[in-house]
């Protein structure tokens, strides 16, 4: 299955020509155990159910990509194995391109354990963050850029990331960060129930109120859903504020859906 350098090609472009999206960053194997209510430390229980799920932040906008219609490629490193036999038939059977895979000799997939409380939807993730090597500029370089509309690797900022630097808020976060990007940049930033805020390129202040399902069943892959819609918006040439109101309607839908089906 792994594909040398040299047998590495640009995809043809999608249907009726189409550019497509490219989402580099981390795939791993998610094993989702979801249990009623989150386990005590050290207690010995059952869960509901449990499955194997293709993760990772930009493997999981592909899947949202492709589930919205858009074309999609994911770039990223996996080395051979059965972890990695599951997460390319799961690429496959969702329609993602992965011929920018960098398969990487030595090292294993990452793997994260995610439980998922039926009775908060709140999920907690391990991510066991393996000694796998990480995709390069040299990798990168082989990229025909012509085919692509959209690259996306990290602008948008994550609650987690805000949180870590002190932000309490996505308004918050926004206003301190934005001296620390380029001039012209646009900053996104989603808040669980509170929805997401954005700063434009002219400084101009959006902001979407979240869309809350009827039950909060499963937020694994919230994040990366709203980014993955807010793209496909903005791609398309839909202004900032239209791109974060589909964006927190998309997230809403699937954290009331466990996984990504059902989300469009
Ligand atoms: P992450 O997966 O990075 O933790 P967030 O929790 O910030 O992502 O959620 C991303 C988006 O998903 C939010 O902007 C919101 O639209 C939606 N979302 C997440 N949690 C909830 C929730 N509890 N109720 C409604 N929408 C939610």
């Amino acid at each position: 299955m792994a594909a040398g350098a040299a047998g590495r090609r640009d995809p043809e472009p999608g249907p009726a020509g189409e550019k497509r999206i490219l989402c580099v960053g981390l795939v791993c194997l998610d094993i989702i155990s979801v249990v009623e209510a989150y386990p005590a430390e050290d207690s010995d229980t059952r869960c509901v159910s449990q499955r194997w799920q293709r993760g990772g932040n930009a493997s999981n906008s592909c899947t949202v990509l492709a589930l919205l219609g858009a074309p999609c490629a994911f770039m990223g490193s996996l080395a051979p194995g059965l972890a990695a036999d599951f997460i390319a038939a799961d690429f496959q059977r969702r329609g993602v391109d992965v011929s920018h895979v960098a398969w990487q000799p030595r090292g294993d997939v990452p793997c994260a354990c995610c439980v998922v409380s039926a009775a908060s939807g709140s999920r907690t993730i391990v991510l066991y963050d393996t000694n796998l090597p990480e995709v390069t500029a040299r990798d990168f370089e082989r990229v025909d850029l012509s085919q692509y509309k959209w690259i996306h690797w990290e602008v948008f900022i994550s609650k987690d990331v805000a949180q870590h630097f002190g932000y309490r808020s996505a308004p918050e976060a926004l206003q301190g960060l934005r001296s620390r990007v380029q001039p012209g940049a646009t900053l996104i930033c989603a808040w669980a129930e509170a929805g997401a805020d954005a700063v434009g390129p002219g400084g101009e202040l959006v902001h979407s109120d979240a869309f809350p399902p009827e039950t909060l069943v499963d937020t694994l892959g919230a994040g990366d859903t709203f980014n993955a819609a807010v793209i496909f918006a903005l791609s398309a040439g839909r202004s900032l504020q239209d791109a974060l109101t589909f964006g927190c309607q998309i997230a809403g839908r699937k954290c009331g859906i466990q996984g990504f089906d059902g989300i469009v």
